[in-house]
């Protein structure tokens, strides 16, 4: 009996365990590794900061998804992997021999890349831990007078613009985005930024156009050594590779992600697979997003398959799109939506993202959560 093992309940191994529970795979013992038993969706997290959602609206539980699909749930986190002798090591000491593996495991943050961040930061990733430690400071400031000291968040890309206007929204004290010299949005097309930036205007959230030096407590040192007092920093800068797939021995990129070919499989060792965020396609570089991780699922489930079943004979090969519909959630229930170079902004921009989510999660099954 072949055995494999699904390492990260992220956006990817969804659809394979979707596709596992319509068409069950024989002959294997499979296992999905995951830390968490629910996945926070973390299109809907801006929402949920906002206030437009419950964390049960964005949960979606990964152990009955396993079930459904005959996977044995395995609550725990990996902290090594030798991809030589096919052996994963969990942080508890637990260990998991393979014959195939497959990687979706998202991106880490580098807690030690901005000084005083590890010990003042509040970080979006691990994102359950991020919704936790939220769910603290909100309450906290409920008992305290309105509209209480500034929020700031570190990060000008998606995650740290949406999140800048969620807490503006949600807690109506001054919100800092510092977002590099770039500014907010940088990567994305002029008329995404143009309105981006009218919604953090609209809004007031103060934006400063310069990198972020280091966290004190209780303040935000920027590269000109101006200091921004605040209640409490979040950190949105882009994630990274863990460090322990260094020691693998899988091929990696030069910032330490999972090279793979076109069918999804590692360039150096063929039975592992990675798709997501963790992910680095040698030849089809694309920008980091949820929709790539999605998209890639139903490929890596057939792929999976074969492997497990036919030695690896018919392999798919994903073709990540050029352009993807894109939705920024900006605080108040507006959006902006746009392809390519086009865009626009709206409430009717809003639901048509709230539809979209809601059903995305709606088909996994919602989960009982806790905030
Ligand atoms: C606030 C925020 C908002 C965002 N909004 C959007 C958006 O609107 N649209 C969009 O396209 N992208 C968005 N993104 C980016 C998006 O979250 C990622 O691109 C997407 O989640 C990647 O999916 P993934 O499958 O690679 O990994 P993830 O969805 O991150 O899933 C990774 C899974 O692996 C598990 N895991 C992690 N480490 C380990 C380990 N060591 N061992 C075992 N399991 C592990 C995690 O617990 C998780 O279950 C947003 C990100 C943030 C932070």
């Amino acid at each position: 009996m072949k055995r494999l093992v699904l390492l990260g309940g992220g956006h990817a191994h969804l659809q394979v365990l979707r596709a596992f529970a319509r068409e069950p795979v024989r002959g294997a013992r499979i296992w999905l590794v995951t830390p968490s038993p629910r996945l926070l969706y973390s299109g809907m997290v801006p929402g949920l900061v906002a206030g437009h959602y419950s964390a049960a609206d964005c949960s979606i539980a990964l152990a009955p998804l396993a079930a459904q699909a005959g996977v044995e749930f395995v609550q725990g986190a990996a902290c090594a992997l030798d991809a030589g002798a096919r052996l994963l090591r969990l942080a508890d000491g637990r260990e998991l021999g393979y014959d195939a593996l497959s990687v979706d495991i998202g991106s880490a943050m580098d807690r030690d890349a901005i000084p005083g961040a590890r010990e003042h930061g509040l970080f979006v990733r691990p994102i359950e831990a991020f919704a936790l430690r939220l769910g603290e400071l909100m309450a906290r400031r409920a008992a305290q007078p309105e509209p209480g000291a500034p929020i700031a968040v570190v990060g000008g890309g998606a995650a740290g613009f949406e999140l800048a206007l969620a807490l503006r929204w949600r807690l109506r004290a001054p919100v800092d985005l510092v977002s590099g010299a770039a500014g907010p949005l940088a990567l994305y097309p002029r008329a995404v930024q143009r309105l981006g930036l009218r919604a953090l205007a609209r809004h007031g959230v103060r934006v400063h156009r310069a990198p972020c030096r280091a966290l004190h407590r209780n303040a935000v040192e920027l590269g000109s050594g101006e200091r921004l007092a605040c209640d409490a920093a979040v950190i949105a800068v882009g994630g990274g590779a863990p460090q322990w797939l260094g020691a693998s021995g899988l091929a990696l990129d030069a910032q330490g992600f999972i090279e793979t070919g076109p069918t999804l499989q590692s360039v150096s060792h063929g039975e592992v697979f990675a798709a997501g965020d963790i992910a680095s396609r040698v030849d089809a570089p694309r920008p980091r997003s949820g929709v790539y991780a999605v998209r890639a699922g139903p490929p890596l489930a057939a792929n999976l398959r074969r492997c497990v079943a036919h030695r690896g004979a018919g392999m798919q090969a994903y073709r990540p799109q050029r352009r993807s519909l894109n939705l920024l959630a900006c605080g108040e229930q507006r959006a902006i939506v746009s392809w390519g170079a086009l865009a626009a902004e709206g409430r009717w921009a809003w639901r048509w993202k709230d539809r979209i989510d809601r059903a995305f999660v709606a088909a996994f099954g919602a989960a009982q959560a806790t905030p």
